[in-house]
């Protein structure tokens, strides 16, 4: 058991994966820092062709920069009917710089017409640990489908639209405890999250 907090840099900007990620790991002595306002570090290209590449690259460049332990995700959105279309390009459905409304609007048009039944859906993501010694990546994925129009105001990106098996509800309409329950990235860093209990003796 350890008596001193260890601090991790979550390599991402993204506002509303940091509220997730830093709610599943708050039980343990983690200091969570996001790259949210920090401007000396490298800008990073997400051109890897899967999300675990991405995922690495993300990890890699921040802890080369910070020499801090780091972790990181990369999610996709994969829609059956679509032979698995966003996946890895999910930030930029639309196009480059696009708003998470129009890469939604785009999902829509590219589900138009598709019934119900064909609408299924799943959410991937890896999470990735580095600390310049050792990688490990983490798999989660949750299922569901995209519905017709978008539903409910928390979360980001496509819960608006997916709705996950079991549920009546958009992520969307959950509430982060909720979300945090059932959802890919939980799944995938509750993994990470048993991992770093064992490599830096947390219990
Ligand atoms: P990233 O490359 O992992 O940052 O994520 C790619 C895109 O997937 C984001 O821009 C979001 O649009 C979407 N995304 C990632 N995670 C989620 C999620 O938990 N819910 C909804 N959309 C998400």
């Amino acid at each position: 058991m350890i008596d001193r907090m260890i601090k991790i840099i979550f390599a991402s900007n993204n506002p509303g994966k940091f509220k997730e990620v830093k709610s599943l790991i708050a039980d343990f002595p983690v200091n969570l820092e996001s790259l949210i306002g920090r401007n000396d570090l490298p800008d990073i290209i997400e051109d890897g062709s899967t999300l675990e590449e991405n995922a690495l690259k993300k990890a890699r460049i921040i802890y080369n920069s910070t020499k801090s332990p780091t972790i990181s995700d990369d999610t996709g959105l994969e829609v059956y009917y679509l032979n698995m279309a966003p996946g890895v390009i999910s930030a930029r459905y639309a196009g480059e710089n696009v708003s998470y409304a129009d890469n939604n609007k785009k999902l829509l048009k590219e589900l138009e017409g598709v019934p119900d039944e064909q609408r299924g859906a799943r959410f991937r993501c890896v999470a990735v640990f580095t600390d310049g010694n050792i990688e490990r990546s983490f798999e989660g994925i949750c299922g569901g489908k995209i519905i017709h129009a978008t539903r409910g105001a928390e979360g980001f990106g496509y819960d608006p639209l997916f709705v996950p098996d079991g549920f009546q509800e958009t992520y969307a309409e959950l509430t982060l405890a909720e979300k945090n329950k059932i959802s890919h990235r939980a799944i995938a860093f509750q993994k990470l999250i048993k991992f770093l209990v064992d490599y830096y003796h947390l219990s």
